[in-house]
């Protein structure tokens, strides 16, 4: 039987553990923190009952992903929000995405056809091409013309992308979504990520997990028990000599820690490129405990699990450009999750978690805390009577929290054209380290960031083709 460690309990080392435990490999992880999960935890900062997600919060990438495929026979259960996302607006109604393209396109006017268009077919056919998009980037595609279709818009800055669309509404709906990418909408292939969000979400919805994102870790760590694997926590592993000799080791880290790791062993090109690796901006986060929820001038957001505060399609491109030149906008872009309106169970009584948090420059130390309120408050006067408590998170806790967010950073690593296309190191697979049995296989890796647990999938198919246990 081949003995593998796997260093970091994020989602991606909990499914790159479980893959390769259900290959038959026996596997242990150690995770640095008392808590395993990464980002993929939840909290009760207002005491017993309000369950709040520590990071990752909504999951449009997770029902496709073979990562998390079988979990609900260890009680992962998924649920939806009627509206998946708002994004309102200082004059008139606020855009509305839903999970079909048709009543999305419903709501957007003479904008409607053209979402249509964009979104109809790329997602009526995620299921076949979600293989290829969840996965490196460079590589020959199991259905070259889907992928065509699909990847053709996403080379495009999302500033040009958007002009598909003749509505603000429209434009503000599809540029907030991109911006989950924190880039320069203005660069190219900055419209990928918001491309693969919105074509995944009309195809499955942006689920959330019943009783919170930590059912997806708590759900995975169960399965790979059950199949003899070890977790042990409160292991920072910062030098070799705590690894045990094993037949593979799969790297759960950011790649600068892969490289303090593994040094001088690595060869000079992976050392090269993880060195260039660069941390993105960061996320200051305000958790609220409210009272009858947020009082939304427009009351239909209040349906909706996620809502992107930015105003107006340039006020969303102008947030995006100064927190990626180092500078906080009087208004940034917030990022709303309601993730109560689809599971009730985190809610206590009438007083609901309200997670939101701010795009900030990398390692931003000031408080972002009223500049995350103001923004919710214009789009929702009288927010704060509501306000029973309140719990903030710095990108400085995000780091001491978890190792992998350097500086705050959320994504493991600036989601540049070039990490996006060559990342974390150029070459046929990007899992590789170069080191014989080392594997990298955090969201610094393709697909990237996000809860859906590929990175590790892909990593420990590797391993198990290398290890010969397929
Ligand atoms: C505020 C916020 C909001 C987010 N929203 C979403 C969302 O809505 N949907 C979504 O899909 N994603 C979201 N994400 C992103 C998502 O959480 C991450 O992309 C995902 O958790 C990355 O998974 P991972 O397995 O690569 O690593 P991580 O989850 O970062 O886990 C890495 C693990 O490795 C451990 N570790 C680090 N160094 C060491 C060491 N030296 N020794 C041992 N252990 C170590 C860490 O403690 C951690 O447990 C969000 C993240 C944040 C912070």
């Amino acid at each position: 039987m081949a003995d593998v460690i796997v260093v970091g309990s994020g989602p991606n080392g909990l499914s790159a553990a479980l893959t390769l435990a259900r290959a038959g490999a026996d596997v242990t992880v150690l995770e640095a923190q008392d808590e395993i999960g990464g980002g993929t935890r939840t909290v009760q900062p207002f005491g017993d009952g309000i369950l709040v997600d520590h990071c990752a919060a909504i999951h449009p990438m997770a029902h496709q992903s073979p990562a998390l495929a079988g979990l609900d026979a260890h009680g992962l259960r998924w649920a939806w929000p009627e509206i998946d996302a708002a994004h309102p607006l200082d004059d008139g109604p606020a855009a509305l995405l839903r999970r079909s393209v048709d009543a999305t396109a419903a709501g957007l006017g003479r904008d409607g056809a053209r979402w249509r268009l964009m979104f109809g077919a790329p997602s009526r056919a995620y299921d076949r091409l979600a293989g290829d998009i969840l996965g490196p980037v460079v590589h020959l595609p199991r259905h070259p013309l889907l992928m065509a279709r699909f990847g053709a818009p996403t080379v495009l800055p999302a500033t040009l992308l958007s002009r598909v669309f003749r509505t603000d509404a429209a434009r503000a709906l599809f540029l907030g979504t991109t911006a989950h990418a924190m880039r320069p909408l203005t660069e190219v292939v900055s419209s990928a990520i918001g491309v693969g969000i919105l074509t995944a979400g009309h195809h499955d919805g942006w689920a959330v997990a019943v009783g919170g994102t930590q059912a997806i870790t708590a759900a995975m760590a169960a399965a790979l028990v059950d199949l003899g694997g070890k977790i042990e926590t409160g292991v920072e592993v910062t030098a070799l000599s705590q690894l045990p000799r094993t037949d593979a080791v799969l790297l759960n880290l950011a790649p600068g820690a892969a490289l303090r790791l593994y040094g001088d062993q690595l060869p000079a090109g992976t050392r090269r490129a993880y060195r260039r690796h660069r941390p993105g901006p960061a996320a200051f986060k305000v958790d609220l405990a409210v009272e009858s929820g947020v009082p939304w001038s427009d009351t239909a957001v209040g349906r909706a699990g996620t809502v992107h505060l930015s105003g107006g399609p340039e006020e969303i491109v102008a947030n995006e450009r100064a927190v990626a030149r180092g500078r906080l906008p009087e208004r940034p872009f917030v990022l709303v999750g309601q993730q109560h309106v689809a599971d009730p169970t985190r809610s206590r009584g009438d007083v609901h978690p309200i997670y939101a948090y701010a795009h900030v420059p990398a390692g931003y130390d000031g408080d972002a805390t009223d500049a995350v309120i103001a923004q919710i408050e214009r789009f929702a006067p009288g927010l704060r009577e509501r306000i029973v408590d309140q719990h903030v998170t710095t990108p400085a806790q995000f780091t001491a929290q978890n190792a992998n967010y350097v500086g705050g950073d959320i994504l493991t690593g600036a989601k540049s054209p070039g990490a996006l296309l060559l990342g974390p190191r150029p070459g046929r697979n990007p899992y590789r380290t170069g080191v014989r049995g080392v594997y990298l296989c955090s969201a610094a890796a393709p697909p990237g960031p996000g809860a859906h647990g590929m990175v590790g999938y892909r990593a420990a198919q590797l391993a198990i083709r290398d290890l010969h246990l397929a």
